[in-house]
C-alpha cells in the first residue's frame, strides 16, 4: 500500500510539472477539432488575420504587444509556439527586420505570407535611408496599416492563403473579409471626419520614427520630421540632427511630437522642453493589452487619430 500510495505522489507530480511547463510554452493545441494552426508577427497582423480566421484558426502571434517590431528577436520558446504552423503571415516591406530569417529557419516547411505585399509602398529618399548606420534594407516604408485602405487590401491576401491551407472554410473566410473591409471603410470615413477638426496649416507630423507615411499621404498630412528620421526605430540621432530638428519644430510651429508607447521618451521630452511642444504618446507598432485602449486594429487606429487630433486641433 505504501509503495503505491508514493507511486501516486509522482504521478500527481508529473501531472503537475508537464502541466506548468504546457502553461509556460504552448496556447491550447486543437483536440479532435480542425483548427488550423497559424501565426503572425505582430499584433495588427494577427488582429486582421483573427477577424478573418475566427474559430477556424490557432493563432499564435508571435511579437507580444508593446514590443518594437523592428527590433524583436524571438527566444526558442517563442520559435518552438510555431513549430506547427503552416503559414506565417507577416506584416513584410521590412518590417521585421532580421525576423523573417530566423522564423524561415525555425519553420521551414511554413509559408511565409507578406500582407502588405499589394500594397503600393512608400520609397524613402536617400537621407532617410541611408541616416548614419547607412543600412539599406529600410528604402521602402513599412508602416502600411497607417493607412487602412492599404488593409483593405490585406484581407484579400489573407483570405486567399486561408482558403488555400482550409478549403471547406472558404466562404466563411469570404463573408468575414468582406464584413471586415465595411468596418475599414467605415474607418476611413471617420478618420476624414475627424481630421477635418484640424486647420490645413496643423495638419505636420513630428514622430519618433518616420511611420506616418501613409496616414500623412491619405490623409493631407505633413511628416515634417522623425527623432530618428528613417523608417526604422534602430538608430541613434546625432546632436547635429537633433539642433536641426528643433530648429523645424520652431521655424514651423510645431505643438506636438508624437512618440510610440515603446520608445524611450526622454529625448522626445528633451526636444518638447526646448522647443515648447508637447510629448503626445501614440500606439505606433504593437497593439495595447487587452485592457488597453487599443487591443484591436480598428481601436488603435481609433485611438491615435483621437490623440493626433486632439494636438493638433
Ligand atoms: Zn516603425
Amino acid at each position: 500500500m505504501k509503495f503505491r500510495q508514493v507511486l501516486n505522489w509522482i504521478m500527481v507530480l508529473i501531472l503537475m510539472t508537464t502541466g506548468l511547463m504546457g502553461c509556460q510554452a504552448k496556447p491550447a493545441q486543437p483536440e479532435g477539432n480542425a483548427r488550423i494552426p497559424v501565426a503572425a508577427t505582430t499584433g495588427i497582423v494577427a488582429d486582421v488575420v483573427r477577424q478573418i480566421g475566427g474559430e477556424s484558426i490557432e493563432l499564435v502571434q508571435i511579437i507580444p504587444n508593446g514590443t518594437d517590431p523592428h527590433s524583436f528577436s524571438p527566444s526558442p520558446q517563442d520559435l518552438s509556439q510555431i513549430s506547427q504552423v503552416k503559414v506565417v503571415f507577416v506584416n513584410g516591406a521590412g518590417l521585421e527586420e532580421s525576423l523573417l530569417k530566423v522564423i524561415a529557419n525555425a519553420v521551414p516547411d511554413a509559408k511565409l505570407v507578406e500582407v502588405s505585399k499589394s500594397n503600393n509602398l512608400i520609397e524613402g529618399h536617400e537621407d532617410e535611408d541611408s541616416h548614419g548606420t547607412g543600412e539599406e534594407e529600410h528604402a521602402f516604408d513599412p508602416h502600411t496599416w497607417t493607412d487602412p485602405n492599404n488593409v483593405i487590401q490585406w484581407v484579400d491576401v489573407i483570405v486567399e492563403e486561408l482558403s488555400q491551407i482550409n478549403p471547406s472554410h472558404q466562404e466563411t473566410y469570404q463573408v468575414n473579409g468582406e464584413a471586415y473591409k465595411k468596418q475599414l471603410i467605415d474607418l476611413d470615413r471617420w478618420i476624414q471626419n475627424q481630421v477635418s477638426q484640424i486647420p490645413a496649416e496643423n495638419r505636420k507630423l513630428v514622430t519618433d520614427h518616420l511611420a506616418w507615411g501613409y496616414f500623412a499621404q491619405r490623409y493631407g498630412f505633413e511628416q515634417i520630421g522623425a527623432i530618428v528620421a528613417g523608417f526604422s526605430t534602430l538608430a541613434e540621432p546625432s546632436a547635429q540632427e537633433i539642433a536641426a530638428l528643433e530648429d523645424q519644430i520652431r521655424a514651423q510651429n510645431i505643438r506636438a511630437i508624437f512618440v510610440g508607447n515603446q520608445t524611450n521618451p526622454a529625448l522626445a521630452k528633451r526636444i518638447a522642453d526646448d522647443t515648447g511642444a508637447k510629448v503626445v504618446v501614440l500606439y505606433v507598432g504593437t497593439l495595447s493589452n487587452a485592457e488597453g485602449p487599443a487591443p484591436t486594429y480598428l481601436e488603435y487606429i481609433r485611438y491615435n487619430v483621437n490623440a493626433i487630433v486632439n494636438a493638433l486641433k
